[in-house]
């Protein structure tokens, strides 16, 4: 593994006009109306899930494939929700590298929109459309660079995979579930390449990329408080409403157990590297026993998206009781929404959680979520990663940090099957949440950020599987 990255570094830094990106070079110029012309026919293909529809898109995707001749099968559970899979051979000499995107898309509020979800349009440098961000973009980078290696013919050393599949957005029953245990040596890859990631921007530069490796598995469970039903003018101390009312309360303002993994040790060293001072010395301080507890209350109060990193989280998220003004219900219901480190034991992890309630006419009942298994993170260390590398730098003078997602993708079936998975992700400002991203209202991406994209997929593929 090392020599092998030892000899990505090489020729990445070597530039001696022999590397892969030299042999075969690409106009991303001349690309660009084809690339955008693409990615709006995809993104006016109403694939919201439910019902889903992404046959519509994976037909669409198939025809542009077999236009050039590249075969493309559709794998479905439902016909209406087909999958995609494509394949460039190698030579075989290396094992296969799959390329993903997912073709549904999670539903809209039309009147929250200022533009129609499903138009694909234009404004200042953005396309706005349900999709654009997540995840379109990574379905029609991967279309594009399965075109180029076979217009360009290069010569692979393994085989390039290309997967659209449908389903991501809560229903993997028909997508990556489905693919995995049915049509197994289809997808079967050494490395995977998906959403999740992103190349972080500050003051009009890339500041760092961000290349995820795990992710936390969503969990849930409902708190169910019972009491005695009655009448509104008598209360009672077995009101099921205020016992749920206190668990919940409870829990909001309970501070899990903070936890560093190796994944979140790396990430937090790397960014502390690459840290202005007063930063750099509080991502230090997060590693350090005896100073994280505080730093710990600074990120919830500044930093959310690394206060969750570092933890399971619990948010309560619904609550349901009662259904008149002048009946105490027998029942109260609450949901709470629960994100665990990969390694988190979760007998353990409930038992505490009842312990915190500490209420036994709350009941807990953890949801019957399944749909994503825990797993390892991807390596950091082997040649895809440094492929990442190298290419960050050519592209953006910019290092590479493993991340942790807070959210989920289809990467954690794969790497429950042994696959190194990793999320990849387009040009995103920094800062906490920004307007228009995944499943906001008027979801856009800026057309350059979408054309660094496609470029940054294509040279990690050509990095790694080109001859
Ligand atoms: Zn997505």
């Amino acid at each position: 593994m090392t020599a092998l990255g030892c000899l990505a570094v090489l020729t990445a830094l070597g530039g001696s006009g022999l590397g892969a990106q030299e042999r075969y070079p690409v106009d991303w110029g001349k690309l660009q109306p084809e690339i955008l012309e693409r990615f709006s026919a995809l993104l006016k293909i109403d694939s919201s899930n439910p019902p889903g529809n992404e046959t519509k898109v994976a037909e669409v995707v198939a025809a542009a494939l077999e236009h050039e001749g590249i075969p493309a099968q559709l794998f479905a559970l439902d016909p209406s929700r087909a999958n995609l899979v494509a394949r460039l051979k190698g030579s075989g000499s290396k094992r296969p590298l799959l390329i993903m995107g997912h073709t549904d898309v999670v539903g809209v509020q039309r009147d929250r929109w200022s533009v129609d979800p499903f138009g694909a349009v234009r404004k200042d440098g953005l396309i706005y459309s349900r999709g654009a961000n997540d995840d379109k973009d990574h379905v029609v980078a991967g279309l594009m660079v399965m075109l180029l290696l076979k217009r360009m013919q290069v010569k692979l050393d393994r085989d390039v995979i290309f997967l659209a599949e449908a389903g991501e957005e809560g229903t993997t029953q028909v997508g990556i579930d489905y693919l995995v245990k049915n049509h197994w040596p289809d997808i079967e890859a050494e490395y995977a390449l998906a959403e999740g990631g992103s190349a972080i921007e500050a003051d009009g530069r890339v500041h760092h990329v961000l290349i995820n490796v795990t992710e936390k598995v969503p969990r849930g469970a409902r708190l169910i408080a019972h009491g005695p039903s009655g009448h509104g003018s008598r209360p009672s101390p077995q009101n099921a409403v205020v016992h749920l009312a206190a668990a919940v309360a409870k829990i909001g303002t309970w501070q899990t157990p903070l936890r560093l993994t190796e994944a979140t040790r790396e990430y937090f060293e790397r960014l502390a590297a690459i840290s202005p001072p007063r930063e750099a010395a509080r991502y230090r301080a997060i590693l350090d026993p005896a100073r994280s507890a505080e730093v710990d209350r600074y990120f919830f109060d500044h930093e959310p998206g690394h206060y969750t990193l570092l933890r399971t989280s619990v948010v309560p998220t619904m609550v349901q009781a009662g259904f008149r003004a002048n009946v105490i219900p027998s029942e109260a219901e609450a949901y709470l929404d629960i994100r665990a480190l990969p390694d988190e034991d979760m007998a353990k992890f409930f038992a505490e959680l009842r312990r915190v309630i500490n209420d036994p006419t709350v009941e807990v009942v953890p949801a019957q979520t399944g749909g994503r298994p825990a797993a390892p993170p991807s390596r950091t260390d082997n040649t895809m990663f440094h492929a990442f590398e190298s290419v960050s730098r050519a592209m953006f003078h910019a290092p590479v940090l493993p991340g942790i997602l807070a959210g989920a993708t289809d990467c954690a079936q794969l790497r429950a099957k042994g696959v190194e998975c990793y999320g990849f992700g387009p040009i995103a400002a920094s800062g906490e949440g920004s307007l228009g991203g995944a499943h906001s209202d008027d979801e856009n991406i800026p057309v350059r950020s979408l054309e660094r994209l496609v470029e940054f997929l294509w040279r990690a593929v050509i990095e790694v599987a080109a001859s």
